[in-house]
């Protein structure tokens, strides 16, 4: 691959549980603009792959670069900040919000208040002047996902692909550079899963990056541009859906599931 620039590089990644390696000398790299798989059977250290690009995991080895810097090791919400963020779960206390309550609060409940300047850049004014700004960017956030309907209903009652849709709504108030996408089709129904898939195209068709990881091929396959496949902690091979779908290290991976 060349031609095009690569913000996220991670080289050499490891990650040790005990005497487990979860991620055993990783190297890949994302290019900007593109919505890139990361495939693999159970096991094979795609979430904790993840975890350490977001921050969540310190790894045990290796380094994570994000346009440019070295951001291994680094907490979250200063990933974030820098505009690589991940999809969250909606914690159970978030239930008892209403979704527009959901999203205002997202660049927040990271640590402090330091994502609202990313979400309010422009606006010096008041307390009032920026809640005002952040609630305008929510609204924006719900009609692009189309649960603006579901703005004043608790989060607790919404079903699993309307949680999804939340949860991306949530990831995008800070407006990054690139998106984390931690198998954001679990628990989906099929017409759900088209229209998040959909909305997914319509980012990067924006300019936004995606590093998508799911454990299911055939979603990845028809959606990806790149894939990288992993396999016990490694990078297997990575390509296109064509090569992926033909290379028999990957067919015999899955098979040994
Ligand atoms: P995947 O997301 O591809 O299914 P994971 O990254 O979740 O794989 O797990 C990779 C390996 O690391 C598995 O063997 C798993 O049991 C182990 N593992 C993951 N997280 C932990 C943890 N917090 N503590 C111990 N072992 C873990
Ligand atoms: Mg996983």
């Amino acid at each position: 691959r060349s031609g095009g620039d690569f913000p996220l590089q991670v080289e050499g990644l490891r990650k040790e549980f005990g005497g487990i390696t979860a991620v055993d000398d990783a190297t890949f790299q994302v290019e900007a603009g593109s919505l890139t798989g990361l495939i693999g059977p159970n096991g094979a250290g795609k979430s904790t792959t993840f975890n350490c690009i977001a921050g969540v995991y310190t790894p045990t080895d290796g380094t994570v670069t994000f346009q440019g810097e070295d951001i291994t090791g680094l907490e979250p919400y200063q990933i974030a900040q820098r505009g690589l963020v991940r999809t969250f779960q909606i914690a159970r206390e978030l239930d008892e919000m209403t979704v527009l309550e959901n999203v205002m609060l997202a660049p927040r409940d990271q640590r402090g208040e330091s994502l609202w300047r990313a979400v309010t850049p422009g606006v010096r004014g008041s307390v009032v002047e920026q809640e005002a700004a952040v609630r305008d960017r929510a609204w924006e956030m719900l009609e692009f996902f189309e649960i603006d309907h579901l703005a004043q209903e608790y989060a607790g009652n919404l079903s699993g692909g309307q949680r999804k849709l939340l949860e991306m709504a949530r990831a995008l108030m800070t407006d990054p550079e690139m998106v984390l996408l931690d198998e954001p089709l679990a628990g989906v129904n099929p017409s759900l899963e088209n229209k998040l898939i959909d909305h997914i195209h319509d980012l990067r068709a924006d300019g936004y990056t995606f590093l998508f990881v799911e454990h299911d091929m055939e979603v990845i396959m028809n959606n990806c541009d790149h894939i990288i496949v992993m396999h016990q902690g490694r990078v297997l091979t990575e390509g296109s859906a064509e090569e992926i779908r033909s290379n028999e290290e990957v067919i015999e991976a899955y098979l040994g599931e």
